[in-house]
């Protein structure tokens, strides 16, 4: 019978981070292709010291493809890593349909995203009551073009917490973007890089000096750039949790 293919979100970074099913799918693979140029190797501890592995890094779309194929047609279990949750700029979608088109099956197990690494190690909400309750995550145009409604100028405009991925080594375009978008250049900004890493660094500032922050600490990778007034402390409390307030599970007490 032919064998599966499973995609897996290993997570930011810490080897923990990654889901129990993705741990097991990897510990009992006998082929396993990674994205060696972010994910963690510890990953991949505990695979079967006979499992096959690849490096995406150094490989096409063509050349994996016929890696899973190969691989599924002998009946072998297969597996996908991907850095974070393969959703997010994770180039996934191209590879399912090619995998359909040659019948192979295959399924996917969600990660941990690197900007939700990236909130819980700043120990901050990125969806403040009377802050923000929008959070848009995007990038800066690389070699991949930007849709022409999704330019950064555009997005700024709605003054909501933004995550931008891809985008570091633009950090100087990227603020002043941001301030002629409408951010008040007072607006603070996290980088942060390799979240969870053991070499992780985080630096705070506002859009008027992080550029220069970035610089100083030589980041020019593996670094996400948030921003917005989440990151101050100005905001309302929740309703989920006023006392003075009923919800579905709880009744709340008279207000004076
Ligand atoms: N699928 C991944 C994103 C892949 S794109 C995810 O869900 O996180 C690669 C970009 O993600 C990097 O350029 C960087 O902007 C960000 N990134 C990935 N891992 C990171 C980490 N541990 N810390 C900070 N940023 C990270």
């Amino acid at each position: 019978m032919a064998g599966k293919i499973h995609f897996i979100g290993a997570g930011p970074g810490d080897p923990e981070l990654i889901t129990v099913k993705g741990r097991k799918l990897i510990d009992e693979a006998d082929v396993i292709i990674y994205a060696g140029s972010l994910v963690n190797p510890e990953v991949l501890k505990g695979s079967k010291p006979s499992a096959a592995i690849h490096d995406s890094a150094y490989m096409n779309l063509d050349e994996v493809i016929e890696v899973i194929k190969g691989s599924t047609d002998k009946g072998l279990k297969v597996v996908r890593v991907h850095t974070g949750d393969p959703a997010i700029y994770g180039a996934i979608r191209e590879q399912m349909d090619r995998l359909d088109e040659l019948k192979i099956e295959y399924e996917v197990v969600p990660g941990v995203s690197s900007f939700l690494a990236t909130a819980a190690v700043l120990k901050k909400e990125y969806t403040l009551p009377d802050v923000s309750q929008t959070v848009i995550l995007t990038r800066m145009e690389g070699r991949t073009p930007m849709p022409p409604k999704e330019k950064l100028i555009d997005l700024a405009k709605h003054n909501s917490t933004m995550v931008i991925f891809l985008s570091i080594g633009f950090i100087d375009e990227m603020c002043s973007t941001l301030i002629s978008g409408g951010y008040d250049p007072k607006t603070p900004v996290a980088v942060v890089y390799k979240a969870t890493w053991p070499d992780q660094k985080i630096l705070i500032g506002d859009l008027t000096d992080i550029a220069h922050k970035v610089k100083e600490e030589k980041i020019e990778k593996t670094a996400l750039t948030v921003v917005g007034g989440f990151l101050g402390d100005e905001y309302s409390l929740s309703k989920l949790y006023d006392k003075y307030f009923t919800t579905g599970y709880r009744k709340g007490i008279a207000g004076e």
